[in-house]
């Protein structure tokens, strides 16, 4: 499954650069134009009022910083987490993806300068007595135009010189093919984002099947890549139950728990402001239709008992294929981790505690498998 874009605007200011090189050297069908005023273009797509153009893609001189702390959300436990952007706006259309009130960017963009992006890496990770897991896939999917960008491949085999730092890679996609050759030295965790069939058909359009992404993720794990997987956002819906249990007995199916070096849980959440434009776009969903409560982060959720019940339940699940999987609560509250794990991190460093402690334990027994040493 593969997204292909239609028309490519390449800002000249990095038309020389890696990401652009890539695409001028194999457009892929699209058309290519190079820019001197890439803002111009954003006010005509601006004009046009569209809010989410799926088939252009801008290539653009990011001028900012690239890297930041995960922002977490007011009041829940935080994970220690980084973030890196290399664009805004996704070729997908989840219903409950909060870009589309987030971003008033009318054009899928993806930044050119990748050096600049590299040295910020480095710069933050250098000399540092800690070990950085360091994601992305915050404002677009990490993968899904990999064909086009190329730029996953070049994070991948920086990543692979890096002794305190780890990249995790999420997506929505099963667009692996050209990263399953790379020299990765286990730097890199692919990271899928899972639901039950009957979600993905209904309220996650245009993205790779369960069956697509379980197959890609198993190529990743031949090709000895650790996997993650987040169960976010979990969505309340009659049946919920039996078909995220499937969703486990389908994933460890294929995968090697041995493999796995995470795996988030996230209930359903939207900030104000988003369930309307969830309602004009997607006016036929369920997703907003229930009852939400707004927490201390202003963020609507499912009330706590439902959250809690769907965590429990999950996690005993999960627990029954392999208990020494390394699970986490994505954007929830320390009452919330108390009654999901009888545990309440106390701070971030606890769970980087944790999280190495799963690297170690990967490294240890899951021996690597497929072509490249890690
Ligand atoms: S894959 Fe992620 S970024 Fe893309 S539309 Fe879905 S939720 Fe949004």
């Amino acid at each position: 499954m593969k997204n292909n874009i239609k028309k490519i605007y390449i800002d000249s200011k990095v038309a020389s650069g890696p990401v652009a090189s890539r695409i001028l050297a194999s457009p892929g069908g699209a058309d290519i134009e190079i820019v001197d005023d890439p803002r111009a273009i954003l006010d005509q797509f601006q004009k046009s009022g569209s809010l989410a153009e799926k088939e252009t893609l801008l290539v653009y001189h990011f001028p900012g910083k690239f890297m930041s702390s995960c922002p977490g959300s007011d009041g829940m436990v935080c994970c220690n987490y980084f973030v890196i952007n290399f664009g805004l706006g996704c070729v997908f259309d989840c219903h409950y993806c909060y870009l589309q009130s987030f971003l008033n960017n009318p054009l899928m963009t993806i930044f050119g300068n990748l050096d600049d992006l590299i040295q910020e890496i480095d710069l933050k990770t250098k000399n540092k007595k800690f070990r950085f897991r360091i994601g992305t896939g915050e404002y677009t999917d990490s993968l899904a135009l990999e064909h086009h960008t190329g730029i996953a491949e070049r994070l991948i085999g920086h990543f692979a010189g890096l002794d305190n730092a780890v990249l995790e890679l999420k997506t929505k996609s099963d667009n692996v093919d050209s990263l399953l050759d790379l020299d990765h030295r286990g730097n890199t965790v692919m990271a899928w984002s899972v639901n039950p069939p009957s979600v993905i058909t209904s309220v996650e359009e245009g993205t790779a099947t369960l069956e697509e992404r379980l197959e890609a993720a198993k190529k990743v794990e031949l090709a000895g890549y650790k996997t993650a997987f987040h169960l976010d956002p979990v969505i309340y819906y009659e049946g919920w139950e039996k078909e995220y249990h499937e969703l486990i007995d389908t994933i460890f199916s294929r995968l090697n728990p041995d493999r796995v070096a995470w795996i988030s849980l996230g209930s359903f959440r939207y900030s104000p402001g988003l369930k309307e434009v969830m309602q004009s776009r997607h006016p036929g969903d369920e997703l907003t239709k229930g009852e939400m409560i707004q927490g201390t982060d202003g963020k609507f959720r499912y009330f706590k008992t439902i959250r809690e019940q769907m965590y429990v339940s999950i996690r005993k699940k999960i627990d029954s294929v392999d208990s020494r999987l390394f699970l986490y609560l994505c954007m929830e509250t320390r009452p919330m981790w108390e009654k999901v794990f009888q545990y309440i991190p106390e701070s971030g460093k606890n769970l980087d505690a944790l999280f190495e402690k799963r690297r170690q334990y990967i490294e240890k027994n899951g021996l690597p498998i497929g072509r490249k040493k890690v």
